[in-house]
């Protein structure tokens, strides 16, 4: 077992009940506040832990990292050191704040610098997301989409079994929670009118999706398999996958999405390693037909990570929209990034690979409102008696995650984001 997975270790630090962050979770994130430049930390209770304090201050000196790995803008440098490394920091962090450790508890003066509490610290982007990619992964969201627009007894394509299919998107526009985004405009065309108008969007929708950011690249020309994918991979944030939906059905063919994505994506700001998610793995769906050779893996490569998301409207309260599942993916992630590099596409550390709409079986489940209010054919209520077929100005779009079993709950934090009317 990974030692900062241990569920019986308890910190000194205060964790709170259903915390996201307990001493079993420690994701890796960058902050700043308004004493302290933009630098690492790992999230503990309501606190950060300040790694550029406990390494200046010789915390990690038998891990022989390099000097200033943590007093930087992203986590770039830090996660491409590898994993043997990167887990070795994880599990110290996890030694440190263990009620039974001495060497920081017992260091007043210590502790009053490296632990910040999460109020007075602004969270930021974690990586420099180097290159994105989005997949398209789920079989309930295909199914429906392809149900919606094309053919319900053909809803999938052809190559949907064979091919974790997925698109190049956009990395500039990738930005943390709590920054906003306004309503994008652009071409659209009404199924009966002749000509495209230009105008703000009308049918602005999110998509709840999981992202992996990897750690280790590959030579252009080679490619990495199923089983050495776990090496490439860090961990995970939360995703939601801003589509323009009216904009979308206009532009997307031949090439796919193009403006109706590209204007804002918004991730958590934590990331939660793949060392943390080990206790929640499970098996996947059954694949059928049998997958071509490069695309075959052992063990399980899902991960049981509850999925929620909530539209609050201006002024008034949260409404849960929808319940899903990270488990119901039917490509894994290993596939994911096996196929993408089986031609031999170079990965690079800080690359960014979204999971793809994350629906699941039931229709409170599915992660868009495309599909939650079936093309707008079935709107839902909120609390304050209002109606959505889509995301109105005004609105704040929040997800949350989080995997849980007896002993150990591990969170994800949130991805929160109101959308401003265009500019
Ligand atoms: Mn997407």
């Amino acid at each position: 077992m990974i030692e900062a997975n241990d569920p019986t270790l308890k910190p000194w630090v205060e964790v709170p009940e259903n915390s996201d962050f307990p001493i079993q979770n420690l994701p890796f994130g960058i902050f700043k506040t308004q004493y302290l430049e933009p630098g690492a930390g790992v999230a503990i209770g309501h606190c950060i832990l300040d790694l550029t304090y406990l390494h200046e201050n010789g915390f990690f000196d038998e891990l022989g990292l390099p000097v200033g790995v943590f007093n930087q803008q992203y986590l770039n440098d830090f996660i491409g050191l590898g994993k043997k490394t990167t887990s070795a920091v994880r599990n110290r962090i996890a030694e440190l704040l263990d009620i039974n450790n001495k060497e920081l508890q017992s260091n007043k003066a210590a502790c009053a610098i490296a632990l910040i509490p999460m109020e007075e610290a602004e969270m930021l982007m974690p990586i420099k997301v180097q290159n994105y990619t989005d997949f398209y992964s789920s079989i309930e969201h295909a199914t429906n989409v392809g149900t919606m627009f094309r053919d319900p007894d053909n809803a999938l394509l052809p190559n949907w079994k064979h091919i974790p299919v997925g698109y190049h998107g956009r990395a500039s526009s990738i930005i943390p929670s709590g920054v906003n985004i306004h309503r994008p405009k652009g071409q659209t065309k009404a199924p009966d009118a002749e000509l495209p108008t230009f105008g703000p969007s009308k049918r602005l929708d999110f998509e709840l999706e999981t992202a992996f950011i990897t750690c280790k690249e590959n030579a252009l020309g080679d490619s990495i398999s199923t089983e050495k994918a776990d090496d490439h991979i860090f961990g995970f944030v939360l995703f939601n996958d801003w589509s323009a939906r009216d904009m979308q059905v206009w532009e997307y063919v031949p090439l796919g999405p193009f403006l109706a994505k590209n204007f804002a994506s918004s991730i958590s700001p934590w990331i939660v390693t793949m060392d943390a998610l080990e206790p929640f793995r499970v098996p996947g769906v059954e694949q059928k037909p049998e997958v071509l050779p490069y695309l075959e893996y052992e063990g399980d490569k899902n991960f049981d990570v509850q999925l929620e998301v909530y539209l609050q409207p201006q002024g008034g309260e949260e409404n849960l929209i929808c319940q899903s599942n990270f488990k119901h993916m039917y490509w894994n992630v290993n596939q994911q990034l096996a196929h993408h590099s089986v031609n031999g596409c170079n990965i690079q550390v800080g690359d960014m690979y979204a999971s793809g709409t994350i629906s699941g079986p039931t229709p409170d489940s599915y992660g868009s409102m495309l599909e939650l209010a079936w093309k707008g054919t079935k709107p839902l209520k909120l609390s304050d008696g209002s109606e959505r077929k889509f995301i109105e100005d005004g609105d704040t779009v929040i997800m949350r995650g989080y995997a849980q079993n007896e002993g150990v709950r591990i969170g994800f934090g949130e991805v929160k984001c109101k959308v401003l009317p265009a500019k």
